[in-house]
């Protein structure tokens, strides 16, 4: 168990939160085209006020590789946080210096200040123990709410826990329960569905998973590869040659630890990735040469539905076809409308298949959304997130 803010008596306090507020934008633009990953940490910052402490934010934008980029500086993200919280941000050029330091020791309880692109600076990404002790500095104790950057161990993520009380946030107290669940007490039986582009992202997380889950369904474009490797022919479809062999040894492994692999059992398949595109619907031992397969089939789809709704937790980690160019969403649709609907402990994956969800208008419906593609995915492979790991266990 990981120490968490609700463990510590704020009143008259700093904290130096790591929020993650690495959100997109409008091409060439300063509009914010998503602001989720600022709204999904208002309840750790308006908790901290609530309860008397001063805030020092910290965060990374896109990747300026150790020096300023006057375009990655954070104008637009904390005129949006000011917005939500309805109180003035304070927002200083710099995050190790005596600019900070000024700003920081002045805050008075319940005030917010915003350090600059923590990336502007080398110390970080290097996590250079210099650079985490000058941030450590700046507070009284040290929260990690940035779920999606828990795999990397830089200075704001990892360096600066060791010098300051260290707690995780509420979002990423959240992340730790639903993906930890999952390892370790899932309600059962367990279903994993796996999707996404390829079977080589997967590897480890299939690994960690056979065995563990009661069922394992398969779709998106890692079906391909698992579909050569039962001997059917896969057209033009995207395919992983060097991993034929793993796929084979995984049903083999599958089917020694008694986790049932289900495959496609029907396609959709085109010629090409674009909208409107002739489509059409055939059996897996049907795939023609010329055509890939972009998505599973209205009867795999109609089964993974039933099934995956009358279990007692998923884990959802890739989409089940192309979904960004419809009509290749209909499969993620129905299965992601079943597990919505289903009676299930619902955990989606960050990334892409996050996206997918928020796309249909299903993301509140899922009990819990990952805000970390690579950092979820991490994690149900069983790694230690360094992010995470240095917090204090209590
Ligand atoms: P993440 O972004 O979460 O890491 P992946 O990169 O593994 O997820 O998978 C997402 C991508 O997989 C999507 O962009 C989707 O278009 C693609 N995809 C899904 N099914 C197929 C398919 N049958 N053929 C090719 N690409 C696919
Ligand atoms: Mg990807």
């Amino acid at each position: 168990m990981k120490r968490t803010i609700r463990d510590f008596d704020w009143h008259g306090k700093r904290a130096l939160v790591r929020v993650d507020f690495n959100v997109p934008f409008e091409r060439g633009t300063t509009r914010i085209s998503d602001d989720v990953r600022i709204r999904e940490a208002v309840p750790t910052i308006e908790h901290l006020r609530g309860q008397g402490a001063a805030v020092v934010l910290c965060t990374h934008l896109g990747r300026p590789d150790g020096k300023r980029v006057p375009a990655m500086e954070l104008g637009p993200v904390v005129e949006r946080l000011s917005e939500l919280l309805g109180a003035p941000v304070g927002y200083v050029h710099d995050a190790p210096g005596d600019e900070a330091k000024t700003a920081a020791a002045a805050l008075a309880p319940g005030e917010v200040l915003m350090l600059d692109n923590i990336r502007f600076w080398p110390g970080e990404e290097a996590n250079d123990p210099d650079f985490a002790a000058s941030l450590a500095a700046l507070a009284d104790a040290y929260v990690n709410d940035a779920f999606g950057t828990a795999h990397r161990a830089h200075a704001s993520t990892e360096g600066v826990a060791h010098h300051l009380p260290a707690m995780a946030g509420l979002l990423m107290e959240k992340e730790i329960t639903f993906l930890g669940g999952v390892l370790e007490d899932p309600a059962r039986p367990l279903a994993a569905l796996l999707g996404g582009a390829k079977v080589s992202d997967k590897l480890k997380v299939l690994g960690r998973l056979i065995g563990h889950a009661d069922e394992l369904f398969v779709g998106g474009g890692m079906a391909a590869t698992f579909l050569k490797a039962q001997g059917h022919e896969i057209g033009a479809s995207l395919l992983e040659e060097d991993l034929i062999d793993f796929c084979a040894e995984t049903m083999e492994r599958a089917a020694a630890a008694s986790t049932p692999v289900t495959l496609p059992e029907d396609v959709v398949v085109a010629e090409r990735i674009k909208p409107g595109v002739p489509t059409s619907v055939v059996g897996v031992g049907e795939v023609p040469a010329d055509a890939m397969i972009l998505d599973i089939g209205p009867r795999t789809a109609a089964d993974y539905a039933q099934r995956l709704a009358a279990v007692g937790s998923v884990v959802w980690n890739g989409p089940m076809g192309v979904f960004e160019v419809p009509p290749f969403d209909e499969g993620t649709r129905t299965v992601a409308d079943a597990i919505a609907s289903g009676n299930v402990v619902s955990v989606i994956g960050g990334g892409s298949t996050a996206e997918a969800v928020a796309h249909l208008g299903l993301a509140d419906r899922m009990s819990h959304v990952s805000t970390g593609g690579g950092a979820s995915l991490e994690f149900l492979e069983g790694k230690e997130l360094p992010g995470v790991a240095a917090l204090d266990d209590v």
